[in-house]
């Protein structure tokens, strides 16, 4: 960058006043060498800061004159011009970003702005676009005279297309009188049944995960299985999954989402654990091989990738250094891991209570009830009172209260006393009979042929 003459006269001077403060100081013996080190290091900064606000000023004035609109000398031209040309701008959304400031920029008029706002608020919240979202603005740029000799820069928007998620676009079209409407288009996903197969090294979710398998996918295994499996006893080096997992794919190829779990297998010891899914009254169900519901009262492990630490019984107290009957089941986990609602039911406690820290309990029904302590938060979307879904997300590991280390702290009360979780009597929840098994036998069949003709998804 060129330095202005009258920023190097400033300098000059300043060095001057410098030079007689410096001996000024001198003079009266306070320490002037350090104090000459002192002023010109000032100096030095001074002078960067002066450097780097001229380049801020300079950047603002041109950016001023590319904004504002040229005056031309129109006796020197003859002729009339009037140039358009279509553009298009592909944009992802930053933080913060909004709307009327991606159009401004374009160059839409203030009118244009507003009419495009109105006609996409029924259809599509302009609030509601967020970081990261797409969106293409087809527009026309139209150069010419404008009043008072001027020549004018106008953008006229089109057409935008808004993609809030793979499924849904948002389009908003001008049409011959300029007046703008907005529609939603939904996206047909293919739907196709991928098989994915593994063996567990490190853990079933980890090595699920590797096979190819969402993280949400797998979650909802766990999750099925949890009734019957103890993660961290059950499970060993060298045992197996299986899966068929519905995915669901864009006109491109590409995997959006993963569906339902169709069937998964999980083989401990040469033992496979089969589910199969099946809709019975317009809902997915899981069952076993003999039209047993998997889903049972209670899970038994209400949280993800957990090692019990101290199961129910009597134990020497970590805090309190006695010996005493530890009433629950705890589970190691990291501060922030999810905490599932073991069964449905109604929140009747969520707030600290003493020793238990962050304390949940929920009533199941008329005889069991289960509390969750030491979390480090609670789900803000419920509060006492709120009906919770088996599996639902009710709090966050933590170790609030009194607790050495963040962990799950998981109580079954039967008839309001703590009991041995692994006595609850694991009752199924439905058991398929008559024309439903018929129906559900055929289905297992069919996905059974499927399993066997199916090529492992290859990642
Ligand atoms: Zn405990």
């Amino acid at each position: 960058m060129k330095k202005t003459p009258k920023k190097r006269s400033q300098k000059f001077d300043w060095q001057k006043i410098a030079k007689r403060v410096d001996r000024a100081i001198e003079h009266r013996l306070f320490k002037p060498v350090s104090v000459s080190i002192l002023t010109s290091f000032l100096l030095f900064n001074g002078f960067q800061y002066l450097e780097s606000s001229v380049a801020d000023y300079r950047e603002a004035r041109e950016r001023k004159i590319h904004n504002t609109t040229i005056k031309i000398n129109l006796s020197n031209l003859e002729s009339k011009f009037d140039l358009s040309e279509d553009q298009v701008a592909e944009h992802h959304i930053k933080s913060g970003e909004t709307m009327s400031e991606i159009l401004s920029e374009i160059g839409a008029s203030e009118q244009d702005v507003s009419a495009i706002l109105a006609a996409m608020k029924n259809i599509f919240a302009a609030n509601k676009i967020t970081a990261g979202d797409e969106i293409t603005v087809k527009y026309r740029v139209k150069i010419g005279y404008g009043e008072s000799k001027t020549v004018k820069r106008n953008a006229v928007v089109n057409s935008i297309t808004i993609s809030p998620s793979a499924e849904e676009r948002v389009k908003i079209s001008r049409d011959k009188n300029g007046n703008y409407s907005a529609k939603k288009i939904t996206i047909k996903l293919a739907r196709h049944v991928s098989k994915y197969f593994g063996v567990i090294k490190n853990s079933l979710f980890e090595d699920g995960v590797k096979s190819g398998i969402s993280p949400n996918t797998m979650m909802q295994m766990i999750q099925l299985y949890g009734y019957d499996v103890d993660f961290q006893r059950d499970i060993q080096d060298g045992d197996k999954f299986e899966m068929l997992v519905e995915s669901f794919y864009d006109e491109e190829g590409k995997k959006i989402k993963d569906g339902n779990v169709i069937y998964s297998s999980l083989v401990l010891k040469n033992n496979p654990i089969e589910i199969y899914s099946h809709k019975v009254a317009g809902r997915i169900e899981y069952f076993d091989g003999k039209g047993n519901s998997v889903r049972k009262s209670l899970l038994r492990t209400p949280i993800n990738g957990a090692r019990i630490s101290s199961g129910f019984g009597m134990r020497r107290h970590p805090v309190l250094g006695y010996s005493k009957m530890h009433k629950g089941t705890d589970f190691a986990a990291s501060t922030g891991t999810p905490i599932f609602a073991a069964g449905d039911g109604v929140i009747t406690y969520y707030g600290v209570k003493g020793g238990y820290g962050n304390y949940t309990q929920i009533r199941h029904n008329s005889e069991y009830s289960t509390a969750y302590g030491h979390a480090s938060r609670f789900n803000k979307k419920f509060r006492v009172g709120s009906r919770v879904k088996q599996g639902d997300v009710v709090a966050y590991v933590g170790t609030t209260g009194r607790s050495t280390g963040p962990h799950l702290h998981f109580e079954v009360l039967y008839k309001g006393t703590q009991i041995n979780p692994a006595k609850v009597k694991a009752t199924s929840g439905v058991r398929l009979a008559g024309k439903e098994l018929k129906s559900f036998q055929a289905a297992k069949a069919e996905i059974d042929r499927y399993r066997k003709n199916v090529p492992n998804q290859i990642k």
